[in-house]
């Protein structure tokens, strides 16, 4: 942090990458570093910010709101930040914790269960907001002040791969939801005394970047069987990390989903996490008994395109099937999030490492926010 000075002394500035809807630009702002102004506020350092699609499509200017009375919006919500100076009321964090913040805030209405019940991921109004997308700036910066119960502490041995805590909580929400959804039947696999448990289901993941691979980890580590479904033909580094943690990879260019579904036998669970409507809606005929289907994507609009939907009907009746779409995440999602990192590095540590393509200086958010996409996940360190 530099020090510039200002009409009624010195105040820190620090950079940010920040979009401006306005002027249609990507770029790096100096602004004054924040400061702690509640009592249960905490200053964080930031470490490790992680970039995803949502930061590119904000970043091509298809949705992003500053907050009010700012021109820019300053990026990022995957990230991962060390505390640095705690306010006189905080007592869940203190300074030298690594802590990975929470993304979405509270809408004002007392009339929204779900945010006055801390669940802003369920939202009803619509007017919650989000660090880094909508209407509060985001983390890719060095300093971000913000209350410590948006924040969750996270093993120092995580150091390295805590980054990814955000983009896992898209899974681990689904997977909470999918075991309160499926204890209407009997789901549960058996036991055998004397053996350790097992798992007896059968998941397809549409998809092999980030949310697609972190929701595979997460689906093995509960003993799925995990089938990946993606375009690139296989060798690729995507492949690689499905078979280095137990999974089976299948292309679209040489098997389709007829095939794919003769392959994995009856479809219990389809993650979804592409985006792509058309290839999920397809997926869905092939869905099994008694399955289970979870949109993750956010599809731009396109045109509207022919769906099979007297055999979809058909199935979700005729097979018990549940469909349904899921967004954000709780405090749950991100405490079980942090114990699967924790999981999934002890392992597969080089799976884990493989999905972090690199490290890059704040220097060069530009290629990576506006760029082609490449690699799997690319991380802006402020370290
Ligand atoms: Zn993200
Ligand atoms: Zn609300």
């Amino acid at each position: 942090m530099r020090h510039a000075d200002r009409r009624n002394g010195i105040q820190p500035v620090m950079k940010a990458v920040a979009v401006n809807p306005g002027t249609r630009q990507v770029e790096l702002v100096e602004q004054e570093a924040p400061t702690i102004t509640a009592p249960t506020q905490v200053k964080l350092h930031m470490l490790d910010v992680g970039i995803c699609g949502t930061d590119r499509e904000i970043c091509a200017f298809q949705y992003g709101t500053p907050p009010d009375g700012h021109a820019h919006l300053v990026t990022g919500h995957e990230a991962l930040g060390e505390v640095v100076e705690v306010g006189s009321g905080a007592t869940r964090v203190r300074p030298g914790d690594l802590v990975v913040p929470m993304v979405r805030r509270p809408c004002p209405h007392e009339h929204c269960v779900a945010c006055r019940a801390d669940r802003q991921d369920f939202c009803f109004t619509g007017d919650f907001s989000e660090r880094g997308i909508k209407s509060l700036h985001g983390f890719m910066t060095e300093y971000v002040v913000d209350d410590e119960r948006y924040m969750h502490v996270v093993p120092r041995a995580l150091r390295d791969v805590a980054v990814l805590v955000e983009p896992l909580t898209i899974a681990e929400k689904a997977l909470i939801q999918v075991d309160q959804v499926q204890q209407r039947l009997p789901w549960a696999c058996g036991v055998v005394p004397g053996r350790p448990s097992q798992g007896c289901h059968r998941a397809v993941v549409i998809g092999a970047g980030p949310v697609g691979l972190l929701g595979a980890m997460a689906l093995r580590a509960r003993g799925y069987d995990t089938s990946v479904y993606s375009r690139e033909p296989a060798p690729n580094p995507k492949a690689d990390v499905v078979s280095a943690i137990g999974g089976h990879y299948f292309s679209a260019q040489d098997t389709s989903l007829e095939q794919l579904a003769e392959r994995v036998g009856n479809i219990d669970l389809v993650y979804e996490a592409t985006g792509a409507s058309s290839i999920a809606f397809q997926m869905m005929k092939v869905l099994g008994t008694n399955g289970i289907f979870i949109f993750t994507g956010v599809p731009g609009r396109k045109a509207a395109i022919e769906v099979d939907t007297d055999v979809i009907m058909r199935n979700l009746v005729l097979k018990n099937q549940v469909v349904f779409g899921t967004v954000n995440a709780g405090v749950e999602a991100f405490e079980t999030a942090i114990r699967d990192v924790a999981l999934f590095q002890e392992r597969w540590p080089a799976a884990v490492r493989a999905l972090i393509t690199g490290r890059h200086p704040i220097e060069a958010h530009r290629d990576l926010l506006v760029g082609q996409a490449l690699g799997i996940k690319n991380v802006l360190t402020f370290a």
